[in-house]
């Protein structure tokens, strides 16, 4: 069995956070172009990967996140401020919390401060701290997850997948007839996965992605609703549709299927992306 320990309480606020960069990229443009800008985009055409595209993007923003808590950290706003005693100082900084949180062992901003044998404590010191922070295998242990505890909030939602996955396909579509992204793309493993005009080559839809769909779209058509199980009806057979079609430049991920019937999926044109809104209530009313 597969189970993921939701430990830390505070997942969602980074599942906003995550949300509100992909509805409003423009607020954090030079981010986002710095990993997919110049053909950067290519880095994430591999096939249906277990760290999935949301996997490795939710990954790079905790990380920016957390580079900004420690940037702006004030003194006054530590978490623990009942011992201003300098020789009793308990000052925890927030990302300790998240390591105590998941166990995940650390360097504590208390036992940096005895190593650095500075005298008063300076608003630049949390910035120093940080750097050597970051250089612990804890670190990446840490984002690891609570990327996954993200990732599973995040991929219950068809909407915010769908805006997701428009921006990667926003940022392949400008490959397209770019020198450099097709003189790259020839050179590297890449040239499997990639047709000439930058879009992605249609593969099988391994049995994982398959499940994990099937199992978030409760075995039924996301658009008419129809039962897929075949429990009611043998007729009924489930189909795997990029959310983005690859004609449109989407991505073989996860993120981007969804289960469609047999009709739906014929009446969903490869020139088209959508998908609904619309769920199964956890009881009736
Ligand atoms: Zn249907």
């Amino acid at each position: 069995m597969s189970y993921i320990d939701m430990k830390y309480i505070s997942t969602y606020y980074y599942a906003n956070v995550i949300q509100g960069v992909i509805e409003n990229p423009s607020n954090y443009l030079v981010n986002l172009e710095s990993i997919f800008g110049d053909s950067g985009i290519l880095n994430y055409i591999e096939p249906f990967k277990k760290r999935s595209n949301l996997h490795v993007f939710i990954e790079f923003i905790i990380d920016s996140l957390f580079w900004e808590q420690y940037s702006k950290l004030k003194i006054s706003n530590c978490i623990d401020r009942s011992h201003f005693d300098f020789s009793n100082l308990r000052y925890i900084t927030p990302l300790e919390e998240i390591f105590v949180e998941y166990g995940v062992d650390h360097l504590s901003f208390m036992e940096w401060w005895e190593e650095s044998e500075e005298d008063v404590l300076e608003e630049r010191h949390f910035e120093e701290y940080y750097q050597e922070l970051v250089l612990l295998e804890g670190y990446y242990e840490v984002i690891e997850l609570l990327s996954e505890d993200v990732f599973y909030i995040l991929f219950l939602n068809r909407k915010f997948l769908q805006e997701f996955n428009e921006i990667f396909s926003s940022y392949l579509s400008m490959c397209e007839g770019d020198d450099f992204a097709i003189e790259y793309s020839k050179e590297s493993s890449l040239k499997h996965h990639l047709r000439k005009d930058c879009k992605l080559k249609r593969v099988s839809i391994p049995s994982w992605v398959k499940k994990a769909v099937y199992f978030r779209d409760r075995g039924a058509c996301t658009k008419c609703g129809k039962d897929l199980s075949g429990y009611l009806s043998l007729e009924n057979k489930e189909n795997y549709d990029h959310i983005i079609p690859l004609n449109l430049y989407g991505f073989n991920d996860v993120t981007n299927i969804q289960l469609l019937c047999k009709e739906c999926n014929s009446e969903k044109s490869g020139y088209k992306h959508a998908t609904e809104t619309r769920y199964q209530s956890w009881y009736e009313k």
